[in-house]
């Protein structure tokens, strides 16, 4: 018996909660681009099935293709009234195409390569994250894309300057920085409740001014915030490509940087981070040792939106331009952790995709990627 078919064998309480219904077609953006049955959750629960009960082959075209093709957003899980838990269903059919796929194709190579001998060692991925801040700031990346010559080299590389180009700094307004601090200043003479910062790996490699302005946020209202220094990346990337295994490494160094304090909530601001967070508790359910301690730890996730919405919120730095758009996560929405936050979402034809594409997915899943994101 595989892997895979043993795995289901263990959720087949799981798989057969699907009533098929459908309700969840509508929900996907992978049914809703091809209209093929199995690119939405009930046939790709058909699909699980019929490998755990060997009926199929999980070495087949037909499983691998259409298990690869989801994005793992989770929003069929949302609507299911069955409460399928279709997450920790695609996890088991990933692992198992994991160990067929490391083996085909010269992306996947890579991709595997640098999960396992980069992203599961904090300094290398600082270096290569800082090796990459080095290369965006020095122009060449956007002359390689203005000049077209990132898409002769081939469209995997122009994406990814692209994504790189796009984590470029935004110069703050004089007056804007000045109000934020004069917010702070005013919260820390008040007493403030302590919350843990989960800083993320990619948001704090490439985007580290989102989280100066969350703890700024967070600090206008009333709350001291916290970062724990040996914290790492939550695992979502190895998890959705199949390295459960590495994303379990990953996850017991973050439960064990955030044993101290444990009363205090993990804030995220970012919905796939904080969704892969929340997952710790089952991801590690079968090691004893510590399957308690990370249903604890899941259980201390927040949203900073959720967070924000337990307070009267202070409003912030004012801003020049006449509309903002706030492009909730689809991991936040499909998680539950946006809270009860007011905001007004505008701008974004089909932003109800927006963002459902994960980093991995954009590189192994190109065309569907672009249609997507
Ligand atoms: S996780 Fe997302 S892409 Fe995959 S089946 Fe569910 S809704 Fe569709
Ligand atoms: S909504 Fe749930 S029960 Fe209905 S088809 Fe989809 S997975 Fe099955």
């Amino acid at each position: 018996m595989s892997k895979l078919e043993s795995t289901l064998a263990s959720e087949e309480q799981n798989l057969l909660a699907c009533i098929h219904c459908g309700l969840c077609l509508e929900a996907c953006p992978t049914y809703t681009i091809t209209g093929d049955e199995n690119d939405g959750p009930r046939g790709r629960l058909y699909l699980m099935r019929a490998v755990g009960e060997g009926r199929l082959a999980s070495t087949s075209e037909a499983f691998s293709q259409h298990i690869d093709r989801c994005l793992g957003c989770r929003a069929c899980e949302q609507v299911c009234p069955a409460g399928v838990e279709y997450g920790q269903l695609l996890e088991a059919s990933r692992a198992e195409l994991r160990e067929v796929e490391s083996t085909r194709g010269f992306t996947n190579r890579v991709l595997q390569l640098v999960l396992t001998r980069v992203w599961l060692h904090p300094a290398r991925l600082r270096l290569a994250f800082l090796s990459a801040r080095i290369f965006r700031d020095s122009g060449l990346g956007h002359l390689l894309l203005t000049s077209r010559l990132a898409r002769l080299v081939s469209a995997r590389f122009e994406l990814a300057l692209a994504l790189l180009q796009s984590s470029s700094p935004i110069e703050l307004g004089e007056h804007q920085g000045a109000e934020t601090s004069k917010n702070c200043d005013a919260a820390r003479v008040s007493g403030r409740a302590d919350v843990l910062l989960f800083t993320g790996c990619v948001t704090e490699g490439l985007f580290a001014r989102v989280n100066r302005a969350t703890t700024r946020v967070l600090e206008a209202n009333s709350f001291a915030v916290h970062a724990p220094p040996h914290q790492v990346c939550c695992g979502a990337l190895h998890a959705h490509a199949g390295d459960l295994e590495g994303a379990r490494i990953l996850a017991r160094k973050n439960i064990e940087a955030f044993k101290d304090n444990s009363e205090c909530p993990v804030i995220t601001n970012a919905g796939g981070c904080g969704a892969m967070l929340a997952t710790y508790g089952h991801l590690l359910a079968k090691d004893e040792f510590i399957a308690d301690e990370a249903r604890q730890f899941s259980a201390r996730i927040r949203d900073v939106s959720q967070q924000l919405a337990t307070v009267e919120m202070q409003t912030g730095a004012g801003i020049s331009a006449g509309i903002v758009t706030y492009d909730a996560s689809c991991r936040s929405d499909c998680n539950d952790q946006s809270g009860d936050f007011d905001y007004r979402q505008s701008g974004l034809p089909d932003a109800n995709w927006r963002g459902r594409e994960p980093g991995w997915y954009a590189f192994k899943s190109l065309s569907s990627g672009r249609a997507i994101g």
